[in-house]
């Protein structure tokens, strides 16, 4: 078996695929010299609702940014509430507290890590200050849009936070579509990456599309020195736009190699480890694989002796790190975020990851059962 190292998301192996496509694709931005809103910036956000089925895209400067921005297009004010899960990335809940928002962390479900509705249901309770919710598609899967629509009622708005699930669906409809208002992020190790920071709201409503498009440019209205809402600066740069035409082309191709290393790995590990569960008619893009182990600490020192890289997302949940635990949650305690955050360990996962890879991977689980 080899010994050479494993790396934990290969984004070299992803350059070499692309040979000289994004060399040539920066080099002519590099000619035209449209840096900022160039022609690159449009087409992607047009090839990026035709991927997605999103009527409406509008990039922006990062994953965080397009939660803020897309939360101020939805009419939060300062005051109101917005329920998050307490088991994710820390920018869902403080694009909340930037939007002047208050986040009320709510738990997760344990078969698939995502936003847990009865937790919601909880948290509505004698809440009438929340004005809506964010999901997060955690490690790639959709979280049950349906479910969660119908406890939120038609007054409250569901946000998607697909910051990790560019490529997942349900059924026929494919993440953007899932609800009326997403946000994505393309930090590099994201499904769909760029070479530096970017993101994007995509939504079904011309009003979410508009507004976003003003707040981007200082709120901007029909012209641009015609400031008509206070807005930032959020554009996504158009290298940046560049690189991911080229990424967006063979993302769906990757996405079929990611769900065949997500198979791999459920046969080789279903009898050794918790591995994870995607319900029927849903597809995962499979930002991470991530077990569950009770003894996770001990589960990660052994595969490190290995060689095998691993990572912990995340080890705290955010109702219990410093910056959130005054903010309100559903109850005292939110066990399953607790419990995940203990035993959760993501293992290597990428679109090039080779078979006799993973069962070196496997091996080393073993030795750790
Ligand atoms: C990465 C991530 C973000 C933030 O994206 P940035 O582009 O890094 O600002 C938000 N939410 C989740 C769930 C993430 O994983």
């Amino acid at each position: 078996m080899s010994t050479e190292p494993i790396p934990f998301i290969d984004l070299q192996a992803q350059r070499d695929r692309l040979g000289s496509r994004i060399d040539e694709a920066i080099a002519r931005v590099l000619e035209h010299g449209r840096f900022i809103l160039g022609p690159e910036v449009a087409e992607l956000e047009q090839r990026l609702s035709e991927y997605t089925g999103a009527p409406h895209v509008v990039s922006c400067a990062n994953g965080t940014d397009a939660l803020v921005l897309a939360l101020r297009a939805l009419g939060v004010r300062p005051g109101d509430e917005v329920v998050v899960p307490a088991f994710t990335f820390a920018a869902t809940a403080e694009a909340v507290a930037l939007a002047g928002a208050v986040p009320v962390f709510v738990d997760v479900q344990v078969e698939t890590f995502n936003i847990d509705t009865d937790s919601v249901a909880d948290a509505l309770v004698e809440r009438p200050a929340v004005v809506g919710a964010i999901a997060v598609d955690l490690f790639g899967l959709p979280a049950d849009y349906p479910s969660l629509r119908r406890v939120l009622g038609g007054d409250r708005f569901l946000l998607a936070d697909a910051a990790q699930s560019m490529g997942a669906g349900v059924g026929d409809a494919r993440v953007g579509t899932l609800t009326d208002v997403t946000t994505t992020s393309f930090f590099p190790a994201k499904p769909l990456g760029c070479y530096g920071d970017g993101g994007a709201v995509l939504t079904t409503r011309s009003d979410v599309a508009d507004v976003v498009r003003s707040l981007r440019v200082h709120g901007k209205g029909t012209e641009k020195y015609d400031n008509v809402r206070i807005g930032t600066n959020s554009r996504l740069d158009t290298v940046q736009a560049a690189v991911l035409l080229e990424k967006l082309a063979i993302l769906e191709d990757e996405m079929k190699s990611r769900e065949d290393v997500a198979e791999r790995y459920h046969r080789l590990l279903a009898d050794v480890a918790e591995v994870p569960r995607v319900p029927d008619g849903v597809r995962s893009a499979w930002a991470q694989y991530a077990v569950r182990h009770p003894e996770r600490d001990v589960l990660r020192g052994i595969l490190d002796r290995h060689g095998v890289p691993t990572a912990v997302y995340y080890p705290r949940p955010l109702h219990l790190q410093p910056a959130y635990t005054g903010f309100p949650r559903a109850a005292e305690h939110l066990p399953v975020s607790e419990r995940l955050s203990q035993q959760v360990l993501s293992l290597p996962m990428h679109p090039y990851l080779t078979a006799e890879d993973q069962e070196r991977i496997a091996e080393a689980v073993k030795r750790g059962r």
